[in-house]
Parts: C-alpha cells; sequence; structure tokens
C-alpha cells in the first residue's frame, strides 16, 4: 500500500474516536454519522490544537448539523441540471464531472453533503460511459472539471484512464481537476502522480484551502510539486463562521497562498446547503472582508467574492455589483438575467 493509502486507511470515522483531548461534548455527535459521514485523517487530525478551533470545526462533526431547517438538500439545482448522472451542465460551455464518491476528509460544511461519501453518490463503469459519451456528442462543453468527492483519491491509473477518455474528446480543450487533497492530505501528491498529470495539459487544479493553519511545510511541498508540473492552482475558500470570518485571517491565508503558488480564485458565501445552516455568514460581513483586502495586499492574493445562486443559476461577483438588500433577502441577475434570491442567515 503506498504512504498516502496507508494514512487514509488510518482516518477515524467516529467521534468516539477522537482523542480524550479534542473531545467538547463525548459521545453526542455520533448520530451525525449515520446520516453525514466523518472522516479525519491522521494528517488533518494533527493540524487541530484544541477542540473548536478553526480546523477542528471544519472536521468534526456538529449536532446543528441534524437541526437545520432553513437550507435546501440541492440548493444549486445540480441534479435537475445532470441530463445524464454524476455530470451537472450549468453553463453552455463547461460542467462538471463527479468521478470518485470520497474525500480524504469530510468538510462538515460541504455543498455535496447530501451525497458525498455515501451510497447516494453512485459511480459505476455506466454512469462514467454516459458521461463520457454525453462530452461527446455535446461539442459546446469546451471546459470539464473533474470533482467529485475528490478525484485524487482514485489511484494514479485511473485517474490517468479518465483523463485520457477526456483527450480523446476533440472538443474537451480544458481540463480542470478540483481537489482538496494538497489541504487535507498532501502526501497524496507524489512525484509519480504530476509526472502522469502533466501528460495532459492545458491542465488546471482548484484547490480548497479555508485557514491559514492549513497552510503546512507538507501542503507547500504538494502545491509546489503542482506548480512546477506547470499546472495553474487555484483556489477556492468558503466564508465559515468560526472558521475564515475575519479580515485578518483572510488576509492571512490570501498571502500564504500566494506564497506556496496558488492564485485565490474564489471566495464563496456559503451556499445554502441542507446541514450547514450553522456555518453561514451574513453577505454583508464578506463584503466588508473584501474592502479590507483591496489596497493592502497583492493583487493576484485578492479573489473575487461570490455566490452560487440557490436554483442552479450559476456564480456571480458579490464584489463588483450593489444587490438590493432587504432585511437579509438579497436578489440578484444571473448571467442569463434570472432573478434569484438569496437569504442571510437568521
Ligand atoms: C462553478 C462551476 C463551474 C465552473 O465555473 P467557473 O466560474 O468557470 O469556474 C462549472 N459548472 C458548474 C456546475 C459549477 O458549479
Ligand atoms: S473535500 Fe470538497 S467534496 Fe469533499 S467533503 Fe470537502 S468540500 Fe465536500
Amino acid at each position: 500500500m503506498s504512504a498516502w493509502r496507508k494514512i487514509l486507511a488510518d482516518s477515524i470515522t467516529d467521534p468516539a474516536e477522537l482523542p480524550k483531548s479534542l473531545r467538547i461534548d463525548p459521545g453526542s455527535p455520533t448520530a451525525v454519522t449515520s446520516v453525514y459521514p466523518m472522516r479525519i485523517n491522521p494528517y488533518y487530525l494533527g493540524l487541530i490544537k484544541r477542540p473548536g478551533d478553526p480546523i477542528w470545526r471544519q472536521a468534526v462533526p456538529d449536532p446543528l448539523e441534524l437541526q437545520d431547517r432553513v437550507c435546501f438538500e440541492d440548493p444549486l439545482g445540480e441534479e435537475e441540471l445532470s441530463r445524464v448522472p454524476n455530470l451537472v451542465h450549468k453553463y453552455p460551455d463547461r460542467a462538471l464531472f463527479l468521478v470518485h464518491s470520497s474525500c480524504a476528509m469530510y468538510c462538515r460544511f460541504c455543498t455535496r453533503k447530501r451525497k458525498v461519501g455515501t451510497e447516494r453518490l453512485r459511480i459505476s463503469p455506466d454512469t462514467m460511459r454516459g458521461a463520457f459519451d454525453y462530452l461527446a456528442r455535446t461539442p459546446a462543453i469546451r471546459d470539464v472539471l473533474v470533482s467529485g468527492g475528490d478525484p485524487l483519491l482514485l489511484d494514479d491509473d485511473r485517474l490517468e484512464w479518465i483523463l485520457t477518455e477526456l483527450r480523446k474528446i476533440p472538443s474537451v480543450e480544458i481540463i480542470r481537476i478540483g481537489s482538496r487533497v494538497p489541504c487535507t492530505l498532501p502526501m497524496r501528491v507524489t512525484e509519480r502522480l504530476v509526472k502522469m498529470l502533466k501528460k495532459f495539459h492545458p491542465l488546471f487544479l482548484n484547490t480548497h484551502f479555508n485557514h491559514p493553519d492549513e497552510i503546512t511545510p507538507d501542503a507547500a511541498v504538494a502545491c509546489n510539486r503542482l506548480a512546477d508540473a506547470g499546472i495553474p492552482l487555484g483556489c477556492q475558500t468558503v466564508l465559515l463562521k468560526g472558521v475564515n470570518n475575519d479580515a485578518a485571517i483572510i488576509k492571512k491565508l490570501m498571502n500564504g497562498l500566494l506564497h506556496i503558488r496558488v492564485k485565490p480564485y474564489y471566495i464563496f458565501q456559503g451556499d445554502m446547503s441542507r446541514g450547514t445552516d450553522h456555518f453561514r455568514t451574513p453577505i454583508g460581513e464578506g463584503l466588508e472582508i473584501m474592502r479590507s483586502l483591496v489596497g493592502r495586499i497583492s493583487g493576484p492574493a485578492i479573489p473575487k467574492f461570490v455566490v452560487d445562486l440557490p436554483g442552479g443559476g450559476g456564480k456571480v461577483d458579490l464584489s463588483s455589483g450593489s444587490p438590493q438588500g432587504t432585511a437579509g433577502v438579497w436578489t440578484f441577475k444571473s448571467y442569463l438575467g434570472q432573478i434569484c434570491s438569496y437569504l442571510d442567515p437568521a
């Protein structure tokens, strides 16, 4: 077994397995894991300093996940936008392709928590074939985002097969991998992996860091390795209450990312995904954090602040417009001109 597989195999999957020093309320969150799975691998566990800290909050189940009555199963309308299973075709020229169901750590705030890591995200030879066929007969799609779950948890050979199949489709110009592995299990980014990946250029990778404590020497090695292979790296951070909804933390994170050669791409307003309401922040708070960055950190360290509109409207840039806000209800015009609403947390 490879070194990273061994680390992954030693993950804890039940709150009762947390070291005593990291438990707040022993036992009670166990009910959560029968609905939303838990997985904390030893590397990510090692980043936690104390219960309730920003790393702990991202990884340890919270009973509040089962008390959310505000948000929706599938706020982005992904199921409706999938004409074949596991391929979300929302924008005219790009598609999101789910190729693996599990992750190196199950983020408690995951936008796709309705199915990631569960049997509800089913990937089979049939769904894979169906997606390749759809892409081949839909030449308007020129950019494919390979995601999941986490595609970098696949073995090198399996991932190479997927990328090879995509490259057989002439209309697919750009391939983007979405992976949290550089943050949550950086030792997965081996020399062998990047040597394989660089055969598939133009290949981009978007990763996902939410807190400066995640920028470790191991994460730096992983990102430098990918960058040295000519793979441009972006980061999609999510604003999360109690994790990073603070101007100083975001500033440090954005600067830290640039330093490990990752360009901050998006800061997301939290999606209205069921089980994540307790993480959401008011839109106004995100706008204020963005204003604190402009002029004060390097231009390339400043991402776009976006909301992915409920109902499948797509992403809109919050920092560029001035949305109409009345009592926590924000309405936006999607790129297609539809009016979509986003509700601030109560
Ligand atoms: C975010 C997303 C994309 C890619 O959007 P970009 O703004 O080009 O990064 C494509 N498809 C779906 C379904 C998405 O959610
Ligand atoms: S790594 Fe991404 S897909 Fe996996 S649990 Fe975290 S947010 Fe969800």
